[in-house]
């Protein structure tokens, strides 16, 4: 007893010099340390983030990767962290890309998204998708072993605070970003936000029919209003307040130069045709740059 007591004091004394595996390298190439215990597995070039949280009580994931076979990269470097569960995942969005390899973590895991959640998962994942999503390749069926479809435990409304050993998650709904339930969390005392898709990172977001360039706008604003010191996207690599700049002036641009355009009489085909925003050039998903025209096109004239 005394000597583990005097271990366990050591351990206090020199926590971070003794401290197991705490560099993200060891986790694998593409983990990236923000904060102390908090680790981003920021896949392959557009692919979908999931974030590893360690708490005194246990683990919180935002997100589970791309797919099944990252959810399993993300499960092995949490082996790694810490021998404790997964007691939450929280989704900042309900798209498949995000949540596919829930089954892995849950049971235990308890998942929480914003209401429409399930209601989108159900839409998306049905026998016919999942069998095409595992013929991809082998290791991709051997990913999906197991595999079924966890709908979220929580579905909240507008927003909600989950508080977990010392860490505080603040969930805030985002109001038409990108899919039907995006969420943005916010840690205040790490002060860290999770922008779901309301930001990329060179990269044109997917806008769909009911998306509003305003509404997104009003996002970042709230997210900008927090004042964090990291950002981290649903898609691509953490950085800064720097990465909510950038977008709310590629939005402004965007409206602005739609905006004068359809002053100037032109029509939503010659707009598509027409405008380049400068600054995008090296961007990618340029297939889905006329449904930003599109979106700000809506913002601009309401129809
Ligand atoms: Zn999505």
């Amino acid at each position: 007893m005394k000597t583990k007591f005097t271990i366990g004091l050591l351990s206090i004394v020199f926590g971070l010099a003794f401290a197991p595996l705490s560099s993200a390298q060891d986790l694998g190439p593409h983990f990236k340390k923000v904060k102390d215990g908090i680790y981003v597995y920021a896949g392959v070039l557009n692919e979908a983030n999931s974030t590893i949280i360690l708490t005194q009580e246990g683990v919180v994931l935002i997100d589970t990767g791309q797919t099944p076979k990252d959810s399993h990269v993300v499960m092995a470097a949490l082996k790694k962290l810490t021998s404790q569960p997964v007691r939450f995942i929280i989704h900042t969005e309900p798209h498949t890309d995000h949540i596919l390899g829930d089954f892995i973590f849950s049971p235990p895991a308890i998942v929480i998204a914003h209401d429409g959640a399930t209601a989108s998962m159900k839409k998306a994942v049905t026998p016919e998708s999942t069998e095409k999503r595992m013929a991809a390749s082998p290791e991709m069926r051997e990913a999906y072993k197991g595999f079924r479809l966890v709908t979220p435990h929580v579905e909240y409304r507008d927003k909600m605070a989950l508080n977990v050993g010392e860490r505080t998650f603040e969930l805030y709904y985002l109001k038409n970003i990108h899919s039907e339930a995006d969420t943005a969390i916010w840690m205040p005392k790490e002060r860290i936000v999770f922008t779901a898709a309301s930001v990329t990172v060179k990269r044109f977001g997917n806008h769909r029919p009911f998306v509003s360039i305003p509404d997104t706008l009003s996002g970042i604003k709230m997210m900008k209003a927090l004042n964090p010191e990291v950002v981290i996207p649903g898609h691509g690599d953490p950085g800064t307040v720097k990465l909510l700049d950038e977008m709310e002036k590629y939005y402004n641009l965007l409206l602005e130069r739609v905006g004068a355009m359809v002053k100037a009489g032109k029509s939503l085909d010659d707009i598509k045709k027409e405008l380049k925003i400068p600054g995008t050039e090296d961007w990618e998903g340029k297939d889905r740059y006329p449904n930003n025209i599109e979106a700000a096109y809506r913002g601009v004239t309401g129809k």
